[in-house]
């Protein structure tokens, strides 16, 4: 079973330092909802994982990310893809919480419920912490230069051998042609 976990702020949809507070914020890059259709069509499991901390500062409800998710995959059902469940981390970093990505609880509730570890599950994301998250279980992290990726190619210090694309298209691009 092919399984992949999507960061969604600027790997699915434009990323914005205000937060992605309603439906209406929440908007694909171009190609991001075909290149999951695609993993839909070629037999992958696709999962989000995701920080949410605008729900801890009280900037947006639960209803309010439960609306924004219904329209994420509503759009990409239109495209022809499926994503599977979204795990989000509702926390603040105050909280020190062990879901937040770069910790890595998020990804281990994706690992209980496929059943299965994620050893060199790809893992794509444009912010450091979720390419650690990803190493720290094994998993495979994948950065796109969309979303905060440039600032964090720029920064350095990914894990090692981290392949960098420019958008999430062309990573699943890549995967699908390993
Ligand atoms: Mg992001
Ligand atoms: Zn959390």
């Amino acid at each position: 079973m092919n399984l992949i976990i999507l960061d969604r702020d600027g790997v699915i949809n434009f990323d914005s330092d205000q937060f992605i507070k309603t439906p209406d914020e929440w908007k694909p890059i171009p190609g991001s909802l075909e290149a999951i259709a695609r993993l839909t069509r070629e037999g992958w499991r696709v999962v989000v994982a995701t920080n949410q901390s605008g729900l801890a500062r009280g900037l947006f409800e639960m209803a309010t990310l439960n609306a924004i998710h219904t329209k994420m995959h509503k759009a990409v059902g239109q495209a022809g893809g499926r994503i599977e469940a979204v795990f989000y981390c509702p926390h603040s970093a105050e909280m020190d919480c062990g879901c937040r990505k770069p910790k890595p609880g998020l990804l281990d509730e994706i690992a209980v419920r496929y059943g299965r570890d994620l050893r060199d599950v790809p893992a794509v994301g444009d912010s450091l912490r979720d390419l650690l998250a990803a190493a720290s279980v094994g998993a495979r992290p994948l950065l796109v230069k969309t979303g905060k990726g440039e600032k964090t190619l720029a920064a350095g210090g990914l894990p090692e051998n981290t392949p960098v694309f420019a958008d999430l298209s062309e990573a699943v691009e890549f995967l699908l042609k390993a």
